[in-house]
């Protein structure tokens, strides 16, 4: 892959984009608009620099990384991507628009790949211009962090397009596993219910934040609490996510949480937001109620 276009430059596609461009290779990034596009790349920036003062990177890389990033608001110069990676908002009707436009533009030996969480990928490829260069590629948040990469084939996504998408991430220093096309694939099935259940836990009046979180943490030996993964994840995702889970399946253990809608309802994203099971604006996080 020489080229990879991005659409969608919010967390996923924005730690994409500084990964793909980490190895050398050149990304558009696109959004609604330029303007977001390039807050995206600004997000980048603003790692990039803590980095640098941390001795970890170089500032000529830092510059050079951020050279290879081109924000755009429109899909026209991904003709000459080799890949087009959808990271948008997790919406089937968003995603479906997306997928329309990318035809348009996408080169005859071109993949076109989503970065969803959790809708069916044979579903989408139906909608895509050749549902054998489709396929699901679901990173881990942070993406230039987390080891892992998800390649979600489709029924009718070519071997060679799977062959291409395992030796891109693995180009990009992540171990792959190829994961089944069911609601979550394969991480998330087991990850998502976790965290809502763990948002049921906190509606039921059983533990505070702070306790759920220590629970879990050390309990379970996990890095961080399911709130705190909750508001890193984005709480408004989670709700896509699990709003999927449970129309897909129609099992009633996949109903999301009645206060992570509520949280949603409120604006209260997460981290992103700036409030969400806790709330950033101080020094330290602190539980927001
Ligand atoms: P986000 O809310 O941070 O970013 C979504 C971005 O998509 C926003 O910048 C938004 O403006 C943009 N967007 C919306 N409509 C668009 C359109 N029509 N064209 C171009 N851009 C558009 O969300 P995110 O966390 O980055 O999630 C993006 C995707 O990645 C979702 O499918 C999500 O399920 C998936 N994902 C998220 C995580 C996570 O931990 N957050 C992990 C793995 C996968």
């Amino acid at each position: 892959m020489q080229t990879v276009g991005i659409i969608g430059a919010g967390i996923m596609g924005a730690g994409i984009a500084q990964t793909v461009a980490s190895k050398g290779m050149d990304v558009i990034l696109s959004d609604v608009s330029v303007e977001l596009a390039e807050k995206g790349k600004a997000g980048i920036a603003k790692g990039l620099s803590k980095l640098v003062a941390k001795e970890k990177l170089t500032q000529a890389d830092a510059d050079a990384l951020l050279g290879r990033i081109t924000p755009v608001g429109d899909y026209a110069t991904m003709t000459k991507a080799d890949l087009i990676i959808e990271a948008a908002t997790e919406r089937e009707d968003i995603k479906a628009k997306i997928f329309e436009a990318a035809g348009e533009v996408l080169g005859p030996d071109a993949i076109l790949a989503s970065n969803t969480s959790s809708i069916p990928i044979t579903r989408m490829a139906a909608g895509s211009p050749d549902p054998t260069r489709f396929c699901g590629l679901h990173f881990f948040n942070p993406v230039p962090v987390m080891g892992l990469v998800e390649v979600i084939p489709g029924l009718a996504t070519s071997q060679d397009t799977i062959d291409k998408m395992k030796a891109f991430g693995e180009a990009l220093g992540k171990t792959v596993v190829i994961a089944g096309d069911a609601p979550g694939f394969v991480v998330n099935r087991i990850l998502c219910p976790m965290l809502n259940e763990a948002i049921f836990v906190l509606g039921e009046g059983l533990a505070s934040v702070e306790d759920i979180d220590a629970g879990c943490k050390i309990g379970l030996n996990h890095p961080m609490g399911p709130l705190t993964l909750c508001d890193f994840v984005g709480l408004d995702t989670l709700y896509e996510i699990m709003k999927v889970f449970h129309a897909t399946t129609g099992d009633p253990k996949y109903r999301p949480a009645p206060l992570l809608q509520k949280y949603v309802e409120a604006g209260w994203y997460g981290r992103k937001s700036g409030k969400g099971f806790y709330d950033y604006s101080g020094e330290k996080p602190v539980p927001s109620r």
